[in-house]
């Protein structure tokens, strides 16, 4: 079976509200669905986050050209033959082996993005191949798995009130663990939130804080501090986003609440370095944002030998089936849990997984089990 062509289909929704995260602010809900045929008819859908979209979408129209024709099966091979593409290799320069030069510096982050959707749609593909759910064929047997709903966007002149029933909605909902944004205002104001929002979704709740890299070390260890009193679960992104393993050691040493990172690293061998550090409890690698799949595997396998619990970021309709795979090392999938900021949602699919009692229920279709909407598609399209 050999891939013959690659299609993509960006899309894009506005957002009701502009929401902000401590870092940046959305406008929109957007991604990229991939689309990868076989010479024998079966189509693969991969799904990737991020932006220019443009930018992604042309380089996995370019690697479509590069891999046209190899083993479609052959997701090892083919993830291997574009990432090396990144690299020097004797006669790069003057394209050998009728390949593009090294691609630039400057594009990782589009780049692995685009290896991630064709990656991702392979497995799809195999999948479907093999008749087998992707969670099947790697030995996991559960349809459902733990998850958690994010929210507390900072919006314009919202209360603390406002955002302490947001995160209560959640739990009236079934979910058993959420976690909020945090960490624009100033220490104290952020204090007073979280305690509003432990107030407000009960002791029984697991409550985590997603900071999105606000702080050095220093100040991380006071914030840390002033925060344990509210049971807080993990501190997702605690510190800026020039500072290594050796910070993280720092600050877990010193922090009483555990760690949790990885949204943001481009490849496995970042992430093993965060791992094996000691640092972080929890490893939140997104195989969507970058990499793929089969690098989101081999992630998981390197936290599972160092005790770091699996926590992926979003897309449950692909990582529910990497985390039932590891089922005493996966802690849980992340679900957006409200349409404000999750415009697009799982409205993509026909028969996506379904989130009840804080836990997301996955089909036994086979590959991710997608079945594209195409008047979905077509309603979101981005030009
Ligand atoms: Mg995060």
């Amino acid at each position: 079976m050999k891939i013959e062509s690659i299609a993509v289909h960006p899309l894009s929704a506005t957002t009701a509200v502009p929401l902000s995260t401590a870092h940046e602010t959305f406008r929109t809900s957007h991604f990229i669905l991939v689309e990868v045929t076989t010479d024998d008819g079966i189509k693969g859908y991969g799904k990737v986050h991020g932006e220019p979209m443009k930018t992604i979408c042309d380089w996995i129209l370019k690697f479509g050209d590069i891999i046209k024709g190899m083993d479609a099966l052959g997701h090892a091979e083919v993830w291997e033959k574009l990432f090396l593409l990144t690299c020097p290799r004797p006669g790069g320069l003057q394209g050998s082996g009728g390949l593009p030069p090294p691609l630039p510096r400057s594009a990782r982050p589009q780049i692995m993005a685009a290896i991630a959707g064709i990656d991702i749609a392979l497995w799809d593909i195999k999948g479907k191949a093999a008749n087998l759910p992707v969670y099947k064929l790697l030995g996991g047997a559960r349809k459902s798995f733990f998850t958690y709903a994010t929210g507390s966007y900072y919006r314009d002149n919202a209360t603390i009130e406002t955002y302490a029933n947001e995160m209560a909605s959640f739990v009236a909902n079934g979910y058993r663990a959420v976690k909020a944004k945090c960490c624009w205002a100033d220490m104290g104001e952020e204090v007073e939130r979280i305690a509003a929002i432990r107030e407000a979704i009960g002791k029984d709740t697991l409550f985590m804080l997603d900071m999105n890299a606000p702080y050095d070390v220093e100040e991380c260890i006071r914030f840390a501090h002033a925060v344990a009193p509210y049971d807080i679960f993990w501190l997702e992104e605690p510190l800026h986003w020039y500072l290594q393993p050796s910070d993280y050691v720092k600050l877990a040493a010193a922090s009483p609440i555990p760690l949790a990172h990885g949204e943001r690293e481009l490849t496995r061998f970042t992430m093993r370095d965060f791992i094996t550090s000691g640092a972080l409890r929890f490893a939140q690698f997104d195989s969507t944002r970058y990499a793929g799949f089969t690098e989101g595997l081999r992630v998981a396998h390197v936290a599972e030998q160092f005790n770091v619990r699996i926590a992926p970021h979003l897309s449950p309709e692909i990582h529910t089936h990497l985390c039932v795979a590891f089922p005493s090392a996966s802690f849980a999938v992340e679900t957006i849990g409200n349409k404000v900021r999750d415009v697009l949602g799982l409205g993509i699919y026909k028969n996506g997984p379904q989130v009840k009692n804080g836990e997301v229920h996955i089909t036994d279709a086979p590959g991710f089990g997608m079945e594209i909407d195409w008047d979905f598609v077509n309603q979101y399209r981005a030009q």
